[in-house]
């Protein structure tokens, strides 16, 4: 369930094809928000915010086209698993800050793995 919105893909400059819609990425993925409640420190910069499940405390997003977001999501499961080269750089950057940021809020990829929570979406 991911929005569509008329902006730029921020991972890419040029696109073949070009993608039809573009859509907005939670760089914290919202099952990790819902399965792990609102710590008390929150990740620097960290925006409310709420979705169709309930509420976020991470909600901040970037747009990307499809593609990336396919990417950004495969390099961040490989991460979580333990494989930190999957994607191209960029990819692994977007995919990488929820990894920070979930440590900044004190979620440890240990939690992540011990919840089932991959970043698959
Ligand atoms: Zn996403
Ligand atoms: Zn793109």
């Amino acid at each position: 369930m991911t929005p569509t919105v008329p902006a730029a893909c921020s991972l890419h400059k040029t696109h073949a094809p070009r993608p039809v819609v573009v859509e907005l990425h939670h760089v914290l993925p919202r099952a990790w928000q819902h399965a792990f409640p609102a710590p008390a420190a929150l990740p620097a910069g960290a925006v409310a915010g709420h979705d169709a499940d309930g509420s976020l405390w991470d909600a901040r997003t970037v747009p990307i086209c499809p593609t990336a977001h396919r990417s950004v999501h495969a390099a961040l499961v490989a991460m979580v698993r333990g494989h930190p080269h999957v994607g191209s750089p960029r990819e692994r950057k977007v995919a990488g800050l929820a990894l920070s940021r979930a440590l900044e809020a004190g979620v440890t990829v240990e939690m992540l793995l011990a919840a089932h929570q991959y970043g698959e979406a």
